[in-house]
């Protein structure tokens, strides 16, 4: 029997991964929330440092990016791990649990951070290549756009990369499983901040005043048409009125409503269109019950686009690790994933790695009980060693 070209790769990497296990585990019990990942970040560098990468901090606050030249070739590649935790109370009960009341890793970026170290040491001790590996380590992917800090702060000028990849994990895919998907495979998320001012008065007597809160009864229900009739409905579009808040008690009417709204899409022109909708809805209703209304709608992360070219190079890359029965088609998602500024700028790919199914690994992320799959990390690990050497040649 041959053996697969890979399954030396394979082997090798799976014989230092109990060590980026525990690398993982070290990370799982001190999560760290957007911004503050300092410990992780030290131990970031630290480990880089060690095996001959030139470490840089800084970037996008605590951002790491470590860089190995080898051989003399001018191609440069970037690989991106996010770090950072969930503001979630661990349920779990392991022994490894966060030992912080309120944070968790529960999207298992630890898994992503060890996955990438464990990738990166390999590369450094045990494999050669051609050219520049830059592997970012960036804070803040929950909510806050940590890779848009790190892109402010110069990142693909001061590391030139010529394309760029990341992955994240998927519960309900088997371990052992790639998933990739070219075009659009994650949404837009942009939220609005609705204010209805009107005029506070007796519950009694309600004429005297005007009152937002039927207003705000009736723009909840109304955004809902235009998702069901004016975008296609081939296309994609999620709005979620997520917060109402107004009055306090039962017999006043009161001054103000605040109507908070998450918007997810899969196509910047759908985008823009919800944008100019949500706008126009609110104002118009608002008029139409004599308030006066304030829109506050504010743009966060891009619809997470897959370059064409370099999806497939994924897809071939995973093919020759796993086989072609284990790469599957992944559909793209509602969720959003901040990955998707780097793929503005550069050509790149998002890649999904099976976490597992039910018990083992099937928790969905950002919930109390969910862990990353240590069973995956050397899955992880070989992929991101793979796709380097195939690249850097
Ligand atoms: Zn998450
Ligand atoms: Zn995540």
């Amino acid at each position: 029997m041959t053996q697969s070209p890979t399954a030396s790769l394979r082997q090798a990497v799976q014989a230092i991964a109990p060590e980026f296990v525990r690398i993982r585990h070290q990370i799982h019990a001190h999560p760290e929330l957007a911004f503050e990942e300092r410990r992780t970040s030290d131990l970031v560098a630290e480990q880089l440092a060690a095996w001959g990468y030139a470490v840089h901090r800084g970037l996008g606050t605590t951002g790491v990016v470590g860089t190995l030249r080898k051989g003399d070739g001018g191609k440069a590649l970037g690989i991106r791990a996010d770090m950072d935790a969930l503001p979630i109370q661990e349920q779990t009960g392991l022994d490894y649990a966060s030992t912080i009341a309120g944070k968790m890793h529960a999207c298992g970026h630890d898994g992503h951070t060890a996955i990438l170290l464990c990738a990166a040491k390999y590369l450094a001790e045990s494999v050669d290549f051609n050219g520049t590996l830059n592997l970012i380590f960036q804070p803040a992917e929950e909510n806050e756009g940590g890779a848009l800090h790190m892109l402010e702060d110069g990142l693909f000028e001061r590391f030139p990369c010529d394309e760029v990849y990341a992955l994240h994990n998927s519960p309900g895919m088997p371990v052992g499983q790639i998933g990739v998907i070219a075009g659009p495979a994650m949404a837009s998320f942009d939220r609005a901040t609705v204010t209805l001012h009107g005029r506070g008065a007796h519950g009694a007597m309600p004429h005297h005043g005007i009152d937002p809160m039927q207003c705000a009864a009736s723009i909840v229900l109304g955004l809902q048409s235009i998702v069901s009739r004016e975008i296609d409905a081939l296309k994609s579009a999620v709005i979620t009125v997520g917060s109402i808040q107004a009055g306090s008690t039962y017999n006043v009417v009161p001054e103000s409503a605040t109507i908070k709204i998450g918007v997810r899409t899969l196509d910047p022109r759908v985008r823009t269109l919800v944008e100019t909708r949500i706008r126009e809805f609110v104002t118009a209703q608002a008029q139409s019950y004599q308030l006066q209304s304030e829109v506050v709608y504010e743009r966060k992360y891009p619809v997470l686009v897959n370059h064409a070219v370099q999806t497939e190079y994924a897809r071939q890359a995973a093919i020759r690790l796993v086989g072609t029965d284990n790469v599957v088609e992944r559909p793209p998602v509602m969720g959003s994933e901040d990955f998707a500024y780097m793929l503005e700028q550069r050509p790149g790919a998002y890649i999904r790695l099976g976490n597992g199914l039910g018990e083992d690994g099937g928790c969905m992320v950002h919930n109390p009980q969910y862990d990353f799959n240590d069973k995956a990390l050397p899955v992880g690990a070989a992929f991101w060693a793979h796709l380097a050497q195939s690249y850097l040649v």
